[in-house]
């Protein structure tokens, strides 16, 4: 390929930034969620790159669902009419050291949030176990983290931007619009289309991490409460064999004045003497800061 087709073909693809990503959504031509157990009940997707197209698709359109990074198992995003994403719309807007709020895009993920704020001395209070689900989609459908003391990801939205039915571009906060702004967090994408979130965000902060293997299930439902209070945020792993959660993940903030002190034996679990790599089915699942976790050898690795 000459330099000339190389540069055309580079501008062309810079020019129609969603397509590829879209396209590389359709497993063997049919379009699926992440995990490729739900085939979409339509193959018609849209993007829109600004809210004006958002506001003309859906005057244009009777019915449509957004899609988001397409992570729902269950067919709650289906639809057999015609999908709108905003994959592409994945900037941050505004942020607000001072308020300590970011407004973002409603396409962006969380792992390119994360290290945008962290580089900022900036984080969140919690996170689900993948980067890369929408930050919208994941706050619409309530998505937990983990710590029985941290709200859900929906828990830090303080305002919405969003477009209802009739095209209209409706603007609601915690601060103005009370209960109504309550219930329209967690709207399983049924309100209208979410273009913008803005969410609490807070000082940067390490975590420490240790891990054991083979915490007996009969310890796991005796102790759940004390176990799950042992961190900051908590994760068990198993694979249902042998009646034992094969891994179990305690995460203390290393600013915390009660960071967990580590036993060999933890309710019957070993402490870990090597790295490991949580692969395994979750019970309660990852979640971690957005800040790095120190990891050596006795603390097992963030996967
Ligand atoms: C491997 C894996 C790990 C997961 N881990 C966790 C976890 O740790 N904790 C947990 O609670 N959940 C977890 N989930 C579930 C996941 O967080 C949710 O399914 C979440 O909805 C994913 O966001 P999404 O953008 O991919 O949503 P999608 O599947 O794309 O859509 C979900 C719903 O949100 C709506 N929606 C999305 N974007 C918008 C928007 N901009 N405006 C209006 N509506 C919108 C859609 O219409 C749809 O109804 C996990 C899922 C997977 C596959």
């Amino acid at each position: 390929m000459n330099k000339r087709t190389f540069i055309k073909l580079c501008s062309a693809g810079v020019a129609n930034p969603v397509v590829s990503p879209l396209l590389a959504w359709a497993s063997g031509g049919k379009l699926t969620n992440w995990a490729g157990n739900l085939e979409y009940s339509t193959q018609q997707m849209h993007s829109a790159q600004s809210l004006e197209d958002v506001r003309k698709f859906v005057r244009e359109h009777s019915k449509l669902k957004v899609l988001g990074t397409r992570h729902c198992f269950n067919d709650i995003a289906d639809t057999s009419r015609e999908f709108l994403s905003l994959k592409s719309q994945d900037r941050v807007i505004a942020l607000d050291p001072k308020a300590l709020t970011v407004t973002v895009e409603a396409g962006m993920t969380y792992g390119q949030l994360c290290p945008y704020l962290h580089e900022k001395g900036l984080a969140l209070h919690n996170l689900a176990s993948l980067p890369h689900i929408s930050i919208a989609g994941a706050c619409t459908t309530a998505t937990h983290g983990s710590g029985d003391k941290n709200g859900n990801l929906s828990s830090v939205v303080s305002a919405l931007e969003m477009v209802t039915a009739s095209g209209e571009v409706l603007q609601l906060s915690r601060k103005e619009d009370g209960e109504t702004f309550h219930g329209a967090v967690v709207g399983l994408g049924a309100l209208g289309v979410i273009t913008k979130v803005t969410l609490d965000i807070q000082p940067s902060y390490m975590m420490q991490q240790y891990v054991y293997e083979n915490l007996p299930l009969k310890q796991l439902t005796e102790h759940f409460d004390a176990i799950e209070a042992s961190g900051y945020s908590v994760s068990l792993f198993t694979d249902w064999q042998k009646e034992r959660i094969n891994e179990l993940w305690i995460k203390s903030r290393m600013d915390s004045a009660h960071r967990f002190e580590a036993k060999p034996i933890f309710f019957g679990a070993t402490l870990a003497t090597k790295n490991l790599h949580g692969q395994r089915a979750a019970v309660g699942v990852l979640r971690s800061s957005p800040a790095r976790h120190r990891c050596n050898s006795r603390r097992g690795k963030i996967a």
